[in-house]
């Protein structure tokens, strides 16, 4: 069994209620962080997971809002262990040099810290993989692989695909469908696809909105790559625009008129079991 919580649902946009792009995998002992957006330790801190508990952080891309919080993430790693516990971070091309200008933003606090504290005598151990394709991790039974989903301008992007005990897990992140997806996420028994409501946000005056319509899949988009890859559950997340209460049976009935399995969307926090 796999457990699948959505620590953050929001989006750029600002809203009190939905934290940043995040999602917490639990597989076993084992405890992946996928995208770090606004308020994820929050979230995290609510199923009594600390940064010094995150086996390793997933990035699918590097869009400013599923990395918001990377800074929080190395440094509460950093400050709450106590023995050197480097913080394993596997991401696109590009995540080492924004790993690195992270450390350099922090320098100041790197240094107050180490100069305040006996036993803090190293800056944060951080240690990034990058890949496009292929197994990311194998290790105490959890294997972890990788495929480039569609995001672009914004490339690379990845997915990943978290098996355990006869359980698979896929992550598209940000992707409009394609083969790559598709392939990767053949034979799951879960989809996590974030999903705007292109019917919704095609009306919004603003143009600077509107640009989100070509690089994101809409609900029915998520639900059509669920089916052609024959996952048994679909999980929405990153809803663009929120869904205000009682909206979500508008959300369900649209994938749900394209996907016939479980299909799972919800607040911040929102638990699916797996497998
Ligand atoms: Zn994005
Ligand atoms: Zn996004």
């Amino acid at each position: 069994m796999i457990e699948v919580t959505l620590l953050g649902t929001g989006s750029p946009m600002v809203d009190p209620n939905r934290a940043g792009p995040s999602t917490l995998i639990q597989a076993g002992d084992q405890r992946f962080l996928v995208d770090c957006g606004r308020g994820v330790l929050m979230r995290a801190a609510a199923l009594g997971v600390g940064a010094a508990n995150v086996t390793a952080l997933l990035l699918t891309h590097l869009h400013s809002d599923h990395i918001t919080d990377l800074s929080d993430v190395i440094t509460t790693r950093w400050v709450t262990t106590f023995t050197r516990t480097p913080l394993t971070v596997i991401g696109p091309p590009g995540t080492s040099a924004v790993v690195d200008a992270t450390l350099s933003a922090l320098a100041p606090d790197i240094g107050y810290r180490i100069a305040h504290h006996a036993d803090i005598t190293e800056p944060p151990a951080v240690e990034v993989h990058e890949f496009t394709d292929g197994v990311v991790w194998d290790q105490g039974g959890v294997k972890i692989l990788t495929a480039r989903t569609d995001h672009r301008p914004v490339e690379p992007t990845i997915g990943f695909r978290i098996e355990f005990d006869g359980t698979a897990v896929v992550l598209a992140g940000d992707s409009v469908p394609c083969a790559s997806l598709d392939a990767l996420a053949t034979g799951a028994d879960a989809l996590v696809h974030t999903a705007i409501r292109k019917d919704l946000v095609e009306r919004l005056p603003q143009q600077r909105i509107r640009d989100i319509l070509d690089y994101h899949s809409s609900v029915q988009d998520a639900a059509a790559t669920a089916a052609r890859a024959g996952v048994g559950t679909l999980v929405l997340t990153h809803y663009v625009p929120p869904p205000a209460p009682g909206q979500e049976q508008d959300w369900l009935a649209l994938a749900a008129a394209v996907f016939d399995g479980r299909i799972e969307l919800g607040d911040d926090l929102h638990r699916v079991e797996v497998g």
